[in-house]
């Protein structure tokens, strides 16, 4: 660290980003990407845009807005676009929590929440998850702050109903209460259907999990009109452009695509499911999944020894050292021939174990 830096700061743990290792050298199930690529006509498309590059891209995403808001069939002023649905998270942090009352989230969830709260300053209660890892939603009642929750939550991939989340926004009229959908497609049940009725609902989402453009960055949030203004208010006061003319016409590309998109989401769903059960016979612990991952642990063999005996064989998944989850592993749900793959090797490893 420099002597520059200011000391508000200087202690600020940033967040760690999955390894993304070159291509073809691991099986990588450690990010949640989507293992298919996006639709072919998104190649072309974003091709035939760079003789635009040279002039700045439309800051209100106007064509995009429009799609995407006939896609969902919501009106146009209650959504907005970012850079990645972590932009649209940092907009709501500066938007929507007040240092003097503060924001919370699930002890174990989405490690963004936690670095965004010291970047910007504002104080935050983490709540504790029940035992079997879910999250107790009465714990959310009358907090007399910002709530944010993941929904399918991350990495435990298990989804509150939304007759739960409707009971949250109830017990909190006066807080933003933010759903973060970024898995929502791949089983869940979206809170968007409930923005008409709640004045204090921000749902955010992404095209990087469901819509394989990770790479693209594009993330968008919904909600009543006003709140889409307040968000406004600090996009334009940050950064007017943040979508780039590339990816605004990729987004477009993308949802007109539903088959596409439909398809890859089913295929991971029962791929998902198939992996789930051979889990099963391997004596795994399996989480109910409504994710493009598993969150999972084996009786004999710890979490870190699984991360690290796959990694030896070149599987990449994910390890967390919190307390709570330390024996469990996340894996993100790739193609069948990749989730066949593992099982192969799971199944040695156990083997190897018992020997
Ligand atoms: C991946 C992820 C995001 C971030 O998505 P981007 O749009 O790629 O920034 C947000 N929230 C959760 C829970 C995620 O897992």
């Amino acid at each position: 660290m420099s002597r520059f830096m200011v000391k508000s700061l200087q202690t600020l743990k940033a967040y760690t980003p999955g390894q993304q290792p070159k291509q073809g050298e691991m099986v990588k199930l450690n990010t949640n990407e989507n293992p298919f690529p996006p639709p072919l006509s998104v190649a072309e498309v974003a091709a035939n845009k760079t003789n635009l590059l040279h002039l700045y891209n439309d800051p209100t995403c106007g064509k995009l807005t429009e799609t995407f808001a006939n896609t969902y069939k919501i009106p146009k002023n209650q959504v907005l676009f970012a850079n990645g649905s972590d932009e649209i998270l940092a907009f709501c942090f500066l938007a929507f929590c007040e240092k003097t009352q503060g924001v919370c989230f699930p002890e174990i969830s989405y490690g963004f929440y936690e670095v965004f709260s010291d970047l910007f300053q504002v104080p935050y209660e983490k709540v504790p998850l029940k035992e079997d890892l879910s999250i107790a939603h009465e714990d959310y009642f009358e907090k007399g702050k910002t709530i944010i929750i993941a929904n399918p939550n991350a990495p435990t991939s298990l989804f509150l109903p939304l007759s739960s989340i409707e009971e949250i926004l109830i017990k909190n009229p006066d807080n933003v209460v933010i759903i973060d959908e970024a898995y929502v497609d791949f089983g869940g049940e979206s809170a968007r259907v409930l923005i008409s009725r709640y004045p204090n609902l921000v749902v955010t989402g992404t095209f990087s999990k469901s819509r394989n453009l990770a790479g693209a960055r594009l993330g968008y949030v919904i909600a009543q009109e006003e709140l889409i203004q307040d968000l406004n208010t600090v996009k334009y006061s940050f950064n007017p452009y943040n979508v780039n003319t590339l990816t605004q016409a990729l987004g477009v590309e993308s949802l007109e695509n539903e088959l596409y998109f439909q398809d890859c989401c089913q295929k991971i769903i029962d791929t998902r499911c198939y992996f789930m059960n051979e889990l099963v016979k391997l004596q795994f612990h399996v989480l109910e999944s409504k994710a493009n991952f598993v969150f999972t642990s084996h009786p004999r063999i710890s979490g870190e020894a699984l991360m690290n005996q796959l990694v030896a064989r070149n599987i990449l998944v994910r390890h967390f050292t919190h307390p709570k989850i330390k024996d469990f592993v996340r894996i993100t749900i790739g193609t069948q021939e990749q989730m066949e793959l593992l099982i192969k090797n799971l199944k040695e490893m156990v083997e190897k174990d018992h020997a």
